[in-house]
């Protein structure tokens, strides 16, 4: 039975209070390339998407979602509109008139300016979601509670517990991690904190950065499944590193998955869909019984489902057999061609087992979002990068031409390379 929440209208979409799970995705496209936007917007419309976020990072790019936003409506269309806000208030409260919904992470965004912009999106009808990232949680909440699931909830009630004082209601939670066992507890806890607290916001559910392939949709899957079976999520987004588009077919799967049926096995007739249900079900399985001892199968044969049971595994943080990556879905910031630069670290390193590496787009949020990566490669400013070990940098700006190398050379200097077998 779905959990009790309230709804939130997002434009001609409502999320919440019973209603059925909303899909969502977020453009790449530079959000002051308007034709290019606009493009990916309608693209995403056509696929299936009902509510597009795009990245408004200033006052220049507020400029543009009212043309985007004028565009879409001259084509007749009503598509829910989201902005997503990182560091700058002024961008929220000057963007809110012209969305459906503001996005605002509560890590980075001043919590005295949350009123303010409360104003603006009562006065609009325009929804809030406060977005919090396990791995950008503000100082003191670090410093009360950790990176936690306790920390991210707690992130969250500080900024809802001021709406609650405005009485605003219009807003949607997501407690989003890399790692989906995070998310999946952080989910969790809050609709417990929920009840205490007497507030009913509808949830936005996501494993941020879950990177590409096979791989991306077992980790997706594997944390948002479990929790849309408990009826626990309103609205979905499986972040892949690959063309925005590429996220819906996997939300379809997930939105309508079966019941676990106690038994890890597929017996339908699609890989796409057999990837996803297993991971769902797995999640639900493994979280009470983390156990490697797992069979599943599927129609697909004995190596498509060894190699679907390792990517479990690995999701599941039960057993890893290769380096995981954690890489960003990019978006409007992004430094570099993510998808194929993630490509190519993957190669180059995916025998490293049990490094995590991360591969973000950008230094806004890059750094602070890749959590619990081992070593960061992040896009400092166009054609440069900056290479991380844990959260502090140690190499600066370097060309991108060369920053694979000087990923290997710090992998060689920490003594973790070694040749890959077939080298
Ligand atoms: S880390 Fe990636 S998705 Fe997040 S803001 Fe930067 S470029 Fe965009």
């Amino acid at each position: 039975m779905k959990i009790k929440t309230n709804q939130v209208k997002v434009g001609s979409v409502v999320i919440g209070g019973g209603t059925a799970i909303k899909i969502q995705s977020m453009t790449t496209s530079k959000t002051e390339d308007t034709d290019a936007t606009l493009k990916e917007i309608l693209e995403l419309y056509e696929a299936g998407c009902e509510i597009i976020r795009v990245t408004v990072q200033g006052l220049r790019q507020v400029e543009s979602v009212k043309e985007i936003r004028k565009r879409i409506q001259e084509r007749g269309l009503n598509i829910p509109l989201v902005a997503d806000i990182h560091f700058f208030p002024k961008a929220a409260t000057s963007v809110a008139p012209f969305v459906d919904k503001v996005r605002v992470n509560p890590g980075n965004f001043a919590i005295d300016s949350f009123k303010e912009l409360i104003d603006v999106c009562k006065k609009h009808h325009t929804a809030i979601r406060v977005g919090v990232n396990h791995g950008s949680l503000a100082e003191d909440i670090l410093y009360s509670y950790g990176d936690t699931p306790l920390g991210m909830c707690e992130s969250a009630f500080r900024f809802l517990r001021i709406a609650k004082q405005e009485s605003f209601d219009q807003i949607v939670v997501s407690l989003k991690s890399s790692n989906p066992l995070v998310m999946m507890k952080a989910y969790r806890l809050f609709v417990e904190m929920q009840k205490k607290e007497e507030m009913f916001c509808p949830l936005h559910l996501g494993v941020t950065e879950a990177g590409e392939g096979i791989e991306g949709r077992v980790k997706a899957a594997f944390g948002i499944g479990p929790l849309l079976l408990d009826g626990i999520g309103d609205t979905i987004r499986v972040s892949l590193t690959e063309d925005a588009i590429q996220e819906i077919g996997p939300c379809k799967i997930l939105k309508n998955i079966p019941p676990y049926p106690g038994k890890l096995e597929y017996t339908g007739e699609s890989q796409d869909e057999a990837v996803i249900h297993l991971a769902g079900w797995a999640g639900t399985f493994l979280l009470e019984n983390p156990t490697e001892k797992i069979e599943l199968k599927t129609p697909f044969g004995e190596a498509f489902d060894l190699d679907l049971k390792d990517k479990i595994l690995q999701a599941a943080r039960i057993k890893m057999t290769k380096a995981d990556f954690i890489s960003c879905p990019s978006c409007g910031r992004t430094q570099f061609n993510l998808q194929s630069v993630t490509r190519k670290i993957k190669k180059a390193t995916e025998h490293l087992v049990g490094v995590k590496i991360a591969i973000m787009g950008c230094i806004v949020n890059g750094p602070g979002e890749m959590a619990d990566a081992d070593f960061g490669y992040v896009g400092s400013k166009p054609g440069f990068v900056d290479l991380y070990k844990k959260n502090q940098k140690v190499i600066s700006q370097i060309h991108e031409s060369e920053a694979l190398e000087a990923l290997i050379g710090l992998l060689k200097s920490e003594s973790v390379w070694f040749e890959p077998l077939h080298a």
